[in-house]
């Protein structure tokens, strides 16, 4: 078997490993990055692309699971617990429902807005600098009410927002049907969120590998990871199908497969993948004119020049890899509550992906005490494009590669607070 060395070894080819893979190379870093299948295979393929500081509130809030309880065990509802019997998977939801009290929230929705805050303007100014051809646009996002009394009590929602700094424009639903003209009438209100954008997630992707490859960085693709090699408190390097792969610094940004893999040197990461689907067409003649949350239903739209795209659903069944059309039909159903036309003309891919979600609802980024040559970059669950360039600025600071540029408070999303 080969053996090839690199200053930073990255494990796993989704938006955050090649975000990091791109911030280090110009950093004057050298990079390989390590990969099971094609780059963006996982997560990062077909994702709704929002980036969005608007979500900077956890989903999961007090009282939250409480309320969905009635319908968590319904195939077709927006959040949908296997009733399959799985310990590990049973204790992390106790846990996660434990954490959800109104200080952890504040702290964590205070912790995110910093990270999504940065990662919105530095993805802003790669696209425009490297540059990244994704499609991207910098136009807001709109959550939609139909239902009055959700739209009345989702005020606590937007004034959190505006306590965190972020703007929000609250419209009647007259407002949000001229603001949005493929809304069927009848909405009753909405928010508005200029500082959220969004971009074409698998364009993302390619793109951030093209420019990793144009400044030296080495993708390695079908090399699935299967053992690693350590050395006292060090990883040295990691065996796979193509070959051994070494680095200085190791980085793991293997998304909701990183608890699968960091078991193999010792490590218990607090994480679940948290299942959801993506339908997209081509794009309808009355597309919305720019990213749509369906509030009640849980349904994100979006819409570029090249197609249309419905995504959703939360579903905590383990490792499940079935495409299950009751999912993917519960969002076409609840599009058709909202929307003139809720599919395009052709259709081009049905989804389903594995979100990288943490016990916390905070990424897991920085160095642990276990291994000290390891960056962990993973956990970021529900918001993985919106927070990948600000993670690779700070992965390049724990590499000795940063330049000092972010401000971020980021013991928030330290490995230790897991005792990691
Ligand atoms: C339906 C849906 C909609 C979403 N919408 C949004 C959105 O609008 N905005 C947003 O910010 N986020 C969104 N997300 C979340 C986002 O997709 C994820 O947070 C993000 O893609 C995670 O990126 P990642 O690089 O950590 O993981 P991944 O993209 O999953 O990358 C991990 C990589 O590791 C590789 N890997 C795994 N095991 C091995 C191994 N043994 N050896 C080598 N390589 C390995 C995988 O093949 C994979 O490519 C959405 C997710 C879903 C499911």
């Amino acid at each position: 078997m080969t053996f090839r060395k690199s200053d930073v070894l990255i494990l796993g080819g989704g938006a955050i490993g090649l975000a990091t893979a791109l911030q280090l190379l110009k950093s004057g870093a050298s990079v390989r990055v390590v990969e099971q299948g094609k780059v963006g295979n996982g997560a990062s393929h077909a994702n709704c692309g929002t980036l969005t500081p608007s979500h900077a509130i956890p989903l999961l809030v007090p009282g939250m699971l409480r309320k969905s309880l009635g319908q968590i065990f319904r195939r077709d509802a927006p959040l949908y617990i296997s009733p399959r019997p799985d310990l590990n998977r049973l204790l992390w939801l106790l846990k996660l429902a434990h954490r959800t009290s109104w200080a952890r929230v504040e702290r964590a929705a205070e912790a995110r807005m910093q990270l999504l805050q940065r990662s919105t303007q530095l993805t802003a100014q790669w696209v425009r600098e490297e540059p990244l051809d994704c499609e991207y646009a910098a136009d807001g996002s709109l959550y939609v009410y139909r239902d009055a009394q959700s739209f009345r009590e989702a005020e606590w929602h937007a004034e959190m927002l505006e306590r965190l700094g972020l703007e929000v424009q609250r419209l009647n639903g007259a407002a949000v049907q001229a603001m949005e003209p493929a809304l069927l009438p009848g909405m009753s209100g909405g928010y508005f969120h200029p500082g959220d954008a969004h971009l074409r997630p698998d364009r993302f992707v390619d793109e951030l590998a093209r420019r990793v490859r144009e400044l030296g960085g080495i993708i390695e693709e079908s090399a699935r990871i299967e053992k690693f090699h350590t050395e006292g408190k060090r990883v040295d390097a990691v065996r796979t199908h193509r070959g051994v792969y070494s680095g200085e610094r190791l980085v793991m940004a293997l998304g909701a497969w990183s608890p699968q893999l960091a078991h193999m040197i010792g490590l218990r990461l607090p994480m679940q993948p948290g299942k959801g689907y993506s339908l997209t067409w081509t794009r309808p003649p009355r597309a919305p004119l720019r990213p749509l949350m369906l509030r009640e239903d849980s349904v994100c739209v979006t819409s570029w020049d090249s197609g249309f795209r419905l995504g959703s659903t939360l579903e905590f069944s383990g490792y499940d890899s079935q495409l299950r059309d009751v999912r993917l039909n519960a969002i076409r159903r609840a599009a058709a509550r909202y929307l003139r036309e809720p599919a395009g003309p052709m259709m081009r891919e049905m989804w389903w992906g594995w979100r990288p979600m943490s016990v916390d609802q905070l990424p897991i980024i920085g160095i642990g005490k276990r291994w000290s040559n390891l960056v962990y970059a993973t956990a970021h669950g529900m918001l993985g494009m919106s927070m990948a360039a600000a993670t690779a600025e700070i992965v390049a600071e724990c590499c000795g590669a940063g330049g000092g540029a972010s401000d971020i408070r980021i013991d928030a999303f330290s490995p230790r607070r897991f005792g990691l």
